[in-house]
C-alpha cells in the first residue's frame, strides 16, 4: 500500500527518523574502552526521565515485563505477600506474573474504566497493623483502558497508614509522556518499556530503584539471575553490562534522551495533554464514550473508545487497517470487541493525529456505525486550532535562504551567496 502505515497503537510507537538513524550504525565491542562513557551517560541521563536523583537507573535488554519481574524479584521473597488493584489487562498479567513468583497477591478488583482505588488501599494497609504487606503494586496508566491513576494519592495512602510496604509503579505508557515524579512521590520501583513515550522500538525494559528499594535486595529471596541488580550494579560500576547490551537501542536510547529534553519534558507532557484533549473532542462528536468513567481517569497517552451496542469494534480495526492502513489497538481481554484504542503518545503532533481520527471515523462508518463524517476532525481540529501557541513574530525567525534578501552592499556580490556564507 502506498503512502504511511499509520501506526495508532499505544505502543510500539512512532519511531522518529532521527533515533532510527543514531541506531543504524556499525556494531562495536561493548567491552572497549570507549564504551563505558556511552553506558555511564544514559544510566546518568535515565533518572531526569524518572524525575528521581537518588535513585539508581537499570537497563535490561527485554520489555516492560521483564522491568515488571526485575522489580518484584529483587525486592521480595516467594510467600511474600503484596497488594494489587486490578482495573484492567496489564495491571492483571503484573499480578500473574507475581503470583508465578510464589508471591501471595492480596488483588482488588477494581470495574475497568477506573484506576486505582486509593481509600479502599489506605483502609487494607491501615488494617495491616504486623505490615504483612510487603509491596503496593500500581499500573500508572492502565493502557488496556485508557486510565491513569494518581499515584501521589497513593503514596498520600501509604503514609496516611503509616505503612512502610515498597510501592512499585508500572510507568510503562506514561513515563516519558505523562507527568512522573519518583523521588516526590517516593516510589520505590519505576518500570518503563522503550516502546512507548521514549519513541524506541521494543527492546529494553528500564527499571529504577529507591534506595529503599535497594536495600530490600538483602532480603530479597527470589532467585534472578538475568534480572540481577546486584549484577548490573557490580559492571554498570565501571560502565558496562554483566552480557551483551543491545548496542543500537543504547545509541537510540541516547537520542531519544536528547530529544525529550531538548523538547524539555514538562513540555513534552503539556504536549500530550493537548493532543488527547483533541481525540477526546473527537469522540465527544462522535457521540461515543470512552472507557474511562470520569475525567479525572483520562488518560493522555491512550484514548480507549467504546463502540455501540450492536458493532464489533475488531471489524473496525480490520477496516482501519485493510482499507486505509492505519493501526489501532484492540480492546484487550473483556474489552474484547468492544473498544478499539487510539494511541497518542510519543512522537506526535496534531496532523498526524488528525489522519487517525479521520481513518477511525471512515472504517466506523464502514462498518455502519451511525457517525457524520468528519465530526471529529472537525471537532479536534477545532480544539487544536483554538489551543495553539501563538506564533512568534515573522522578524524573530531566523530568514530562509529563499526569501528575498535586503540589497547587499557592494556590486556582484549575490544576496544568496550573503546568507549562505
Ligand atoms: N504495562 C503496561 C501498562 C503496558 O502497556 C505494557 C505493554 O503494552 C506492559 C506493561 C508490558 O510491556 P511489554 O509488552 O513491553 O512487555
Amino acid at each position: 500500500m502506498a503512502g504511511r502505515n499509520f501506526l495508532f497503537v499505544p505502543g510500539p510507537t512512532n519511531v522518529p527518523d532521527r533515533i532510527l538513524r543514531a541506531m543504524d550504525r556499525a556494531m562495536e565491542d561493548h567491552r572497549s574502552s570507549a564504551f563505558p562513557a556511552l553506558a555511564t551517560e544514559l544510566l546518568h541521563d535515565l533518572k531526569h526521565v524518572f524525575k528521581t536523583t537518588t535513585g539508581q537507573a537499570f537497563i535490561f535488554p527485554a520489555t516492560g515485563t521483564g522491568g515488571w519481574e526485575a522489580a518484584l524479584v529483587n525486592t521480595l521473597s516467594p510467600g511474600d505477600r503484596v497488594l494489587a488493584p486490578r482495573y484492567g489487562q496489564f495491571s492483571h498479567l503484573w499480578i500473574d506474573l507475581a503470583q508465578r513468583h510464589g508471591l501471595r497477591v492480596d488483588i482488588i478488583d477494581v470495574e475497568w474504566g477506573e484506576g486505582a482505588p486509593v481509600a479502599r488501599i489506605e483502609e487494607i494497609l491501615t488494617a495491616d497493623t504486623g505490615h504483612e504487606v510487603k509491596g503496593v503494586l500500581i499500573v500508572h496508566n492502565e493502557t488496556a483502558t485508557g486510565v491513569t491513576s494518581d499515584v501521589a494519592a497513593v503514596r498520600r495512602a501509604l503514609d496516611a497508614a503509616r505503612h512502610p510496604a515498597l510501592l512499585y509503579v508500572d510507568g510503562v505508557s506514561s513515563i516519558g509522556a505523562i507527568d512522573f515524579r519518583m523521588e516526590e512521590w517516593q516510589v520505590d520501583l519505576a518500570i518503563t518499556g522503550s516502546q512507548k513515550g521514549l519513541m524506541l522500538p521494543p527492546g529494553l525494559g528500564l527499571v529504577c530503584a529507591s534506595p529503599k528499594a535497594l536495600a530490600a535486595r538483602e532480603r530479597a529471596k527470589c532467585p534472578r539471575v538475568f534480572f540481577d541488580f546486584g549484577d548490573m550494579i557490580k559492571a554498570n560500576a565501571t560502565g558496562y553490562f554483566p552480557y551483551t547490551p543491545s548496542i543500537p537501542m543504547l545509541y537510540g536510547l541516547r537520542e531519544s534522551l536528547a530529544m525529550l529534553f531538548e523538547e524539555g519534558l514538562d513540555n513534552v507532557f503539556v504536549r500530550h495533554r493537548r493532543l488527547a484533549d483533541g481525540v477526546r473532542a473527537a469522540v465527544r462528536a462522535w457521540g461515543l464514550k470512552l472507557c474511562a468513567r470520569a475525567p479525572h481517569w483520562h488518560s493522555d497517552t491512550v484514548s480507549a473508545i467504546l463502540v455501540p451496542d450492536g458493532f464489533n469494534a475488531a471489524d473496525v480495526i480490520d477496516v482501519a487497517f485493510r482499507r486505509y492502513n492505519l493501526a489501532l489497538g484492540a480492546g484487550l481481554a473483556r474489552m474484547a470487541g468492544k473498544l478499539f484504542r487510539i494511541g497518542h503518545l510519543g512522537d506526535l503532533n496534531e496532523l498526524m493525529l488528525l489522519g487517525a481520527i479521520a481513518g477511525a471515523e471512515m472504517a466506523m462508518r464502514d462498518v455502519g456505525i451511525k457517525i457524520a463524517l468528519g465530526a471529529g476532525v472537525a471537532a479536534a481540529a477545532e480544539h487544536y486550532r483554538s489551543t495553539a501557541a501563538p506564533l512568534p513574530s515573522r522578524a524573530a525567525v531566523a530568514p530562509s535562504p529563499d526569501m528575498p534578501q535586503p540589497p547587499a552592499s557592494g556590486k556582484g556580490h549575490s544576496p544568496r551567496a550573503t546568507v549562505r556564507a
